[in-house]
C-alpha cells in the first residue's frame, strides 16, 4: 500500500479506516451516535474513486433523506476533486428508484415521462375507485386504503401478494381488486405514487434477469446509511442487486483499466473470460452498510431494525466493524444519552467514549417551565444569550416530538426578530389543515375573500364539484360579487341542480351565521364552532390514517394560539405577517424540526422542548405499541440526546392548555432515566426572567391570564416549591405513582387528560 496516506485518510482512527479500506466483501459498521459511520461511507467513496477501483457510475450510494444525498456528494467532490468524472448513483432508496424507473419505464407499464402522484392526488384517484365499486367511501375511507397500499408496498408486495386477512381488512375483502384497479388506473394515467418508487423497480428486477445482472455488474460498490431504518421493499431491493450476478462477467463490467489499477492484493475480479468460473468463485459483494440498532426510528413506518440485525447472515464472511470513539459530543452529553438508552432491553448494546473537550463543563441542563410559552419564551432567551455571546443561529436547533410544538417557537421567534427555518416539513402556519381552518376564518371575517373562500368551498367534501365551483365564479364575476355572496344568490335561484343548490345554501347560512356570532361571541370558541358545524374537524376525526390525529393535534394549538389575541383580526392579522417572513437558505437561523428528521444531523447547541409524559413518550406510540411503542420512543430520544455536541437543554412544562383548560402534566419518564452526575436542574429565577418571584401580569405582555394574575403567582410558587432542585427528583416520583402503576394497561391518567392521545 502506498506509504504515505492520501489526505482524506488522515485523521480517521484505525476502526474508521478499517472500514473505509476494507473495500472488498461485505462490511457492516455498527456503532452508535456521531463515532463517524456517514464520514466513514463518504471517505470509502473517496478512497475507491481515488484508487482507481471504479467509475463513479460503478458506485452505488443510499442516504435517508435528500439534504444527505446533497451533503454526501459535495463532501465527495472535496475530497477527490477534480478527477470525479460523472458522479456515482447517489440519492434516497425514492430517488434512485424514479432513475432506475425512468431507464426502463416501459418495463414497468409506464412511458419515461411518467408522473409521480402526490398523496392528494393518490388519495382522489382512490376515492373514485372506492366509489366507483359502490362502496361508501366514508365508512371506507381512501385516506386509510393509502395507508394500507403503502404498508403493502413497504414490504414490497403487488396485489396478488398480499395476504387473504389483510386483503379482507378493507372493504369486506375488497381490498385486492382495488389495489388491483389501483395500479391499472396508474398505468392508464401513465403515474405511480411513492411506493411504486420501490415496488417497480423491485418487480423489474425481478421480472428481466438480463437487466438485473446488468446493474449487479454495473454496481461494483454499494453503500448504505442509516441501515437500521430500510424496510422490507428497501431490503429486497438491496439484496437483488447485490446477489452475485448468474452468468459470466462481461468486459465491460470491468474496473476502469487506463491509470486506474485495482489494489493486488484484494479479490477484485479482474474479469477476463477464461478466468471467469474461478473469479465468480472468488467474486465478493462490495456492500457496506453503516447504522445503528439504538437509532431505529421507522419502525411505525415499516421499517425492520432485524435488517441490521441479520447482516452477517445475509452476508456470509462480513466484516463487522465497531467504532467507539464519538466525535460529536462532549463527554455529559455521551454519558447522558448512553444512560438513557440502557433502559431499552433488545439491544445489542455498545461501549462508547468520547475525547471531545468540554471546557464549561457544560451538563445535560433540565428546565422546567410553567407553560409552553414560557418554555418558548425560556429558550428564546437562550439563543438571545448565546448569540450575543458570537454563537450563530445556524449551530442552534429546536427538536420537538410533535409538529404542533413548532407553533410556538414560531411565533416567539417571530416577536423576537430572530431568524428560524423549519427543517423537514412546512412551517406550522403552512400546513394543510392549519391553512384551511384559516380559510374559513377568513371568509368570516372578511366576506369578500375569494381565494380562502374557493379553498374551502368544498372542504370537507360537500358535493361541490368543479362545475358547481365554475358555476359560481361565473355568476360572481356576471354580478360584480364576492363568490359567497354569489353563492347566497345562487342557492335561492333554480339554476342549480338540487344536491349543489342545497349544499350551497347550507354553506351561505353557514358563514351569515358565523359571521353575525363573530360580534357576539368570544373567538376562540368561534373557530371552534366553525370548525365544527362546518364538518371540518370531523372530516379528520373520521380519517384513520396516520397522520389525521397528528393534523387534529395541529388545529387544537391553532386555536389555542388565538387564545392570545384580542380578537379574530387581530390573529388573522399576526398570521399574515408570520407567513411573510421569508425562509431563506443562506441566513443565519435557528433549526426547527422534529425529532425524526433530525436523523444524522449535529448542532453546537440542542434544544428539546416538552419532555412530559403524553407528549414524550407520546401517549399514541405507548398505546398502539406498548413496549416496543416505549423502546422506539426511547430511541427517539436517544436521537434526541445524541444531534447535540456541546450543549443540551431539555424542556418540560407543569402545564398544558387544552381547549382553553389548564390541565397539569407530568416530567418525562426519560429525564428519570438520565444519571445525574451528567445532569443539572436550571435554577427557576435564572432561566424564568423572574416569574417565580412574583413576575406576574406583568411578564404577560397583555396576553390574557385564565387564571388571573394573583392565581398565577400563587401557582409560580407551588412550581417553584415542587420543580426546582432537587425538587425534579420529587416531582417524578409523583409521576411514578400515579403512572407507572398502571404501566402495561397504562389509560393514560394524567395523559388522556391532556389530550394528546
Ligand atoms: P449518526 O449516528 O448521528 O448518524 P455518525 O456515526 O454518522 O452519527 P458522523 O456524522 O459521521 O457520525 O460524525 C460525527 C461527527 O464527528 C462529524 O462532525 C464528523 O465530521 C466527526 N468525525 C468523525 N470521525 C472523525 C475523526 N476521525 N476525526 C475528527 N472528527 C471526526
Ligand atoms: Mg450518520
Amino acid at each position: 500500500r502506498n506509504p504515505q496516506a492520501p489526505d482524506y485518510l488522515a485523521g480517521l482512527n484505525p476502526e474508521q479506516r478499517r472500514a473505509v479500506e476494507t473495500t472488498e466483501g461485505p462490511v457492516l459498521v455498527l456503532a452508535g451516535a456521531g463515532t463517524g459511520k456517514t464520514r466513514v461511507l463518504t471517505t470509502r467513496i473517496a478512497h475507491i474513486l481515488a484508487t482507481g477501483r471504479a467509475w463513479p457510475s460503478q458506485i452505488l450510494a443510499v442516504t435517508f433523506t435528500n439534504k444527505a444525498a446533497r451533503e454526501m456528494k459535495s463532501r465527495v467532490g472535496l475530497l477527490v476533486g477534480e478527477q470525479v468524472e460523472g458522479m456515482p448513483w447517489l440519492g434516497t432508496f425514492h430517488s434512485i428508484g424514479v432513475k432506475l424507473l425512468r431507464r426502463h419505464a416501459e418495463l414497468a407499464g409506464l412511458k419515461r415521462d411518467f408522473t409521480i402522484l402526490d398523496t392528494d392526488d393518490q388519495i382522489r384517484l382512490l376515492k373514485q375507485l372506492i366509489r366507483a365499486d359502490g362502496l361508501d367511501d366514508k365508512r371506507w375511507p381512501p385516506r386509510q386504503f393509502a395507508q394500507m397500499i403503502d404498508g403493502w408496498k413497504n414490504k414490497g408486495l403487488s396485489p396478488a401478494q398480499i395476504a387473504e386477512g389483510d386483503a379482507r381488512a378493507f372493504a369486506n375483502g375488497k381490498g385486492r381488486e382495488l389495489y388491483a384497479a389501483y395500479q391499472e388506473r396508474l398505468k392508464t394515467l401513465n403515474a405511480c405514487d411513492f411506493g411504486d418508487l420501490l415496488l417497480h423497480p423491485i418487480r423489474l428486477l425481478r421480472e428481466n434477469p438480463d437487466i438485473l445482472r446488468e446493474y449487479q455488474q454495473k454496481f461494483r460498490y454499494i453503500l448504505v446509511d442509516e441501515y437500521q431504518d430500510t424496510n422490507t421493499a428497501q431490503y429486497m431491493w438491496l439484496r437483488l442487486l447485490a446477489q452475485r450476478p448468474q452468468a459470466q462477467r462481461s468486459a465491460s463490467a470491468q474496473a476502469p483499466a487506463a491509470g486506474a489499477p485495482a489494489d493486488e492484493g484484494s479479490a477484485v475480479d479482474r474479469g477476463s473470460a477464461g478466468q471467469a468460473d474461478s473469479a465468480r468463485e472468488n467474486q465478493q459483494i462490495n456492500i457496506c452498510c453503516v447504522g445503528d440498532d439504538d437509532q431505529s426510528i421507522y419502525g411505525w413506518r415499516g421499517a425492520e431494525v432485524d435488517n441490521i440485525l441479520r447482516f452477517d447472515k445475509d452476508f456470509p464472511g462480513a466484516a463487522v466493524i465497531r467504532l467507539e470513539r464519538n466525535y460529536r459530543s462532549t463527554a455529559h452529553i455521551l454519558g447522558a444519552a448512553s444512560h438513557l438508552i440502557a433502559h431499552n432491553e433488545g439491544r445489542l448494546g455498545k461501549t462508547l467514549f468520547t475525547e471531545q473537550p468540554d471546557p464549561d463543563d457544560a451538563r445535560v441542563m433540565v428546565h422546567a417551565a410553567w407553560d409552553s410559552e414560557e418554555e418558548a419564551r425560556g429558550v428564546g432567551e437562550e439563543i438571545e444569550a448565546l448569540q450575543s455571546k458570537g454563537h450563530a443561529l445556524n449551530d442552534m436547533a429546536i427538536l420537538v416530538r410533535a409538529s404542533f410544538q413548532m407553533r410556538e417557537f414560531e411565533d416567539r421567534f417571530v416577536t423576537l426578530g430572530l431568524n428560524y427555518r423549519v427543517i423537514g416539513g412546512p412551517r406550522f402556519y403552512e400546513r394543510a389543515e392549519i391553512r384551511d381552518a384559516m380559510a374559513y376564518f377568513r371568509v368570516v371575517a372578511q366576506g369578500a375573500d375569494d381565494l380562502a373562500f374557493e379553498r374551502i368551498v368544498n372542504m370537507p367534501k360537500r358535493g361541490l364539484g368543479e362545475a358547481s365551483v365554475r358555476q359560481l365564479h361565473d355568476t360572481a364575476r356576471a354580478l360584480g360579487v364576492p363568490m359567497l355572496e354569489a353563492a347566497r344568490q345562487l342557492a335561492e335561484s333554480d339554476e342549480m341542480k338540487p344536491k349543489p343548490r342545497a349544499a350551497l345554501r347550507q354553506v351561505a347560512a353557514n358563514f351569515a351565521r358565523w359571521q353575525e356570532l363573530l360580534e357576539t361571541t368570544p373567538h376562540t370558541e368561534l373557530a371552534e364552532t366553525i370548525l365544527e358545524e362546518s364538518g371540518y374537524t370531523d372530516m379528520w376525526k373520521n380519517d384513520r390514517s396516520a397522520d389525521a390525529p397528528g393534523r387534529l393535534e395541529n388545529l387544537k394549538e391553532l386555536i389555542r394560539s388565538m387564545e392570545d389575541y384580542e380578537s379574530l383580526r387581530g390573529f388573522l392579522e399576526h398570521v399574515a405577517l408570520v407567513m411573510d417572513t421569508e425562509q431563506d437558505e443562506n441566513l443565519d437561523a435557528v433549526s426547527v424540526m422534529t425529532l425524526h428528521s433530525a436523523k444524522g444531523l449535529e448542532f453546537e447547541t440542542v434544544f428539546l422542548p416538552g419532555w412530559e409524559e403524553g407528549l414524550f413518550p407520546h401517549q399514541r406510540a405507548l398505546d398502539e405499541g406498548g413496549r416496543s411503542g416505549l423502546e422506539e420512543e426511547r430511541r427517539l430520544a436517544y436521537v434526541g440526546l445524541t444531534r447535540a455536541k456541546k450543549n443540551l437543554h431539555l424542556w418540560f412544562t407543569s402545564n398544558r392548555r387544552v381547549h382553553g383548560l389548564w390541565q397539569s402534566t407530568i416530567p418525562s419518564r426519560f429525564i428519570d432515566e438520565l444519571p445525574e452526575a451528567h445532569v443539572e436542574v436550571a435554577e427557576t429565577g435564572q432561566n424564568y426572567g423572574g416569574y417565580a418571584s412574583g413576575g406576574g401580569q406583568g411578564n404577560y405582555g397583555g396576553r390574557r391570564n385564565p387564571y388571573g394574575a394573583s392565581r398565577f403567582d400563587e401557582a409560580g410558587g407551588s412550581f417553584s416549591n415542587t420543580y426546582a432542585t432537587p425538587g425534579w427528583k420529587r416531582a417524578q416520583q409523583n409521576r411514578t405513582e400515579a403512572t407507572d402503576r398502571n404501566w402495561g394497561t397504562r389509560s393514560g391518567h394524567a395523559v388522556e387528560r391532556i389530550g394528546y392521545g
